[in-house]
């Protein structure tokens, strides 16, 4: 009786240990499905043949800016991710929490993503503004000419390196600019709404063809312009 006793305890608490490990390893399989993978930063291939934007901004600015500056922001966004173990699943999320990131991860992560939206914010033969993106530029600014010099304004007097930024803020449109990679999806930034044009005045952007004089730059710059692209972000 007591053998019995003996071996009906022991085959429960087997079963009970096992229960308890197959319960575990279910519960962390679980886990595992259900945790979301963190963001991958990839780059948008460029809408255009790097030519294409001449004579306003040089072939050999565009390839270098591309698959030199750009790419390498890339890479070292994806190594810091792994490395520090960053969660966020989307760039959104990333740029929203970046306080808590890297400087490595935010000037990287950064880069990325300005890079990206700068790319398609430009086209070959931009004609002017029209429809959505017409009427919300008179509507905050007055006129085209007001919004250019203001936006201008704000790319000539951005010191050192950064961005020059039109973003929609509550149904309106607002100027402003981001020191290095910031940018106004940040929570570090001053500068806060959706973004809908971008123009990107670190010297590497420039400085081949137009050297310190960053006016010209600017002023070229608006030959290029893709205002469907803008439009888009109303
Ligand atoms: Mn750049």
């Amino acid at each position: 009786m007591e053998s019995v006793n003996r071996r009906t305890f022991l085959g429960t608490s087997l079963k009970a240990g096992a229960l308890t490990i197959a319960g575990a390893s279910w519960i962390a399989d679980e886990a595992l499905a259900a945790a979301p993978a963190p963001v991958q930063f990839t780059q948008v291939p460029l809408p255009y043949a790097y030519d294409a934007l001449e004579p306003h901004i040089d072939k050999m600015t565009m390839d270098i800016h591309y698959n030199k500056h750009h790419t390498a922001y890339i890479k070292n966004v994806n190594d810091a991710i792994a490395a520090e173990n960053i969660t966020a699943t989307t760039e959104l999320e990333f740029m929203a929490g970046v306080s808590k990131l890297s400087a490595k991860a935010r000037n990287n992560g950064g880069g990325v993503w300005n890079h990206n939206f700068f790319w398609k914010g430009m086209k070959p033969g931009s004609s002017g503004p029209s429809g959505k993106i017409a009427d919300a530029i008179n509507g905050s600014f007055g006129s085209l000419d007001k919004f250019k010099e203001e936006f201008s304004k704000a790319a000539l007097g951005r010191f050192g390196s950064g961005w020059a930024w039109l973003v929609a803020d509550n149904g309106k449109l607002k100027i402003g600019s981001t020191p290095n990679q910031d940018n106004p999806l940040m929570d570090v930034s001053e500068l806060k709404g959706t973004p809908v044009l971008a123009l990107d005045v670190w010297e590497h952007a420039y400085y081949l063809k137009y050297q310190n004089k960053r006016v010209d730059y600017i002023a070229a710059w608006w030959n290029v312009v893709n205002w469907d692209e803008a439009s888009s972000k109303l």
